[in-house]
């Protein structure tokens, strides 16, 4: 029988879950339904669970092995710069467009006055937060930055073990480059025995990979299945024109800026590059993850678009850690949106103080789900708004469907950034027989 590719299985997963799960509301609270979700929880988390353990022993042992094997710092200069132009220039597309949509579309406002409706949402929807919800909400904040000097610590972390049991990518993404940079100038063959051992823990990280992802349909169909049941509060209705806005500034962003600035920079036919990439896509979208799917990225970047292991080890645990397009545009439209229905007038110069903070604070949020609600918090305090505590708590009890779309562009623009570095350094791309996925 002929195997059902991987993109597919994971398509027919989510429909699947769609449908039970609107199935098992109509169920109501009985009991064997809260047995059917308790089931389904445990599969979607041990599947996210799998793929984070794997996320430690990855980063670091790419980065270093990639390191090691460029040609000494120059090349190791060369390829970070370009990395680096890459990424300022796809989230600063992405954090304009971001404000010209939300500008447009004005959604905060109704005949351009503030909607009163939104604000009485916004009063109310701590009420509608569970309190479990609250108290994640709330350990995610403590955990993270309150402000933006932060991100510059976390690049520090003063123990490297405890960076690594707490998933803090930055600082380990830190101390591997300087760990591997550090590897280059000592000679070759003094080196040779470090270099063979990351390169081969990065083989064995691989290859569990490879593993979990045959049960990732079954991981997610669990996952979506309490994810669709759980939200359906009304608050989704109220605040329709804002999702709208998010939905197509994002679209925008993945379906037309970023193939251009493939097409046009890295002579790269999107379509191709979008065939590469669907499975590391749909698993962005459904785990909400970016560092929960850099295994994914890793295979499908190598595997499929036929990017060398050298780049890819450099550009995409960079990627996950500190570019995120997606996160970028959606914190200016969410922070816009807050001000309109506020009544605040954003001017110029208040703009640019929201396009720069969203720039850096991009750069700290971590790779898991609704990570960017305390860079939100924070621009928002920053920028005077008033409410801000409760405008996110609505904000977060809608924010699943956008944090999904935001993730896949995030995962995206990743992998644009190694395509086209890929080529400039001469890589022959999408040639590749053997499909990672
Ligand atoms: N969930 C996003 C990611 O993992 C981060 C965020 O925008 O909340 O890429």
């Amino acid at each position: 029988m002929k195997k059902i590719a991987a993109h597919w299985q994971i398509i027919i997963a989510l429909l699947a879950s769609v449908i039970v799960a609107t199935l098992l509301k109509q169920f109501g609270d009985a009991g064997w339904v809260a047995t059917v979700l308790k089931i389904c929880d445990l599969l979607g988390d041990l599947f996210m669970q799998a793929l984070k353990m794997i996320i430690v022993p990855l980063v670091v042992s790419s980065i270093i092995a990639g390191l090691a094997g460029m040609a000494g710092f120059d090349g190791f200069k060369r390829m970070g710069l370009k990395t680096l132009a890459f990424y300022t220039l796809t989230t600063l597309s992405a954090v304009v467009l971001g404000l010209v949509i939300v500008n447009t579309m004005q959604p905060g406002l109704v005949d351009g006055q503030p909607n009163a409706e939104l604000r009485q949402v916004f009063d109310n929807s701590s009420d509608q937060l569970s309190e479990a919800d609250k108290a994640r909400f709330e350990e995610g904040q403590q955990e993270k930055a309150r402000d933006w000097t932060s991100i510059f610590k976390r690049m520090l972390p003063p123990n490297i073990i405890k960076a690594g049991a707490e998933g803090q990518l930055l600082g380990l993404l830190v101390f591997s480059l300087l760990f591997g940079i550090a590897m280059t100038q000592f000679p070759l063959e003094q080196m040779q025995p470090l270099k063979n051992f990351f390169q081969s823990l990065n083989d064995v990280m691989i290859k569990i990979t490879q593993w979990i992802m045959v049960f990732a349909p079954l991981g997610i169909f669990g996952m979506m299945v309490v994810t669709v049941h759980q939200n359906g509060a009304a608050v989704f209705q109220e605040l329709g024109p804002y999702f709208v806005t998010v939905l197509i500034a994002l679209g925008l962003h993945l379906f037309v800026i970023l193939p251009i600035l493939l097409k046009v920079i890295g002579k790269i036919n999107p379509l191709d590059h979008f065939r590469a990439m669907k499975t590391a896509l749909l698993t962005a979208f459904s785990t909400a993850s970016s560092s929960a799917t850099l295994p994914v990225t890793m295979r499908c970047v190598q595997g499929n678009a036929g990017v060398s292991k050298q780049t890819a080890s450099f550009t995409l645990p960079l990627g996950a850690t500190v570019n995120m397009d997606g996160t970028a545009l959606y914190e200016c439209i969410a922070v816009m949106f807050v001000a309109q229905v506020m009544g605040m007038q954003m001017d110029f110069a208040a703009q640019m103080l929201i396009v720069i903070s969203a720039l850096l604070t991009s750069i700290g949020v971590a790779g898991v789900p609704s990570a960017s609600m305390v860079a939100i918090l924070i621009i928002m305090n920053n920028c005077g708004i008033p409410g801000a505590n409760n405008a996110i708590y609505a904000l977060f009890i809608v924010d699943r469907l956008l944090d999904m779309t935001r993730t896949a562009v995030n995962v995206f623009g990743d992998s644009c950034a190694a395509v086209v570095i890929a080529k400039s350094e001469g890589e022959l791309l999408y040639q590749t027989d053997k499909k990672a996925f």
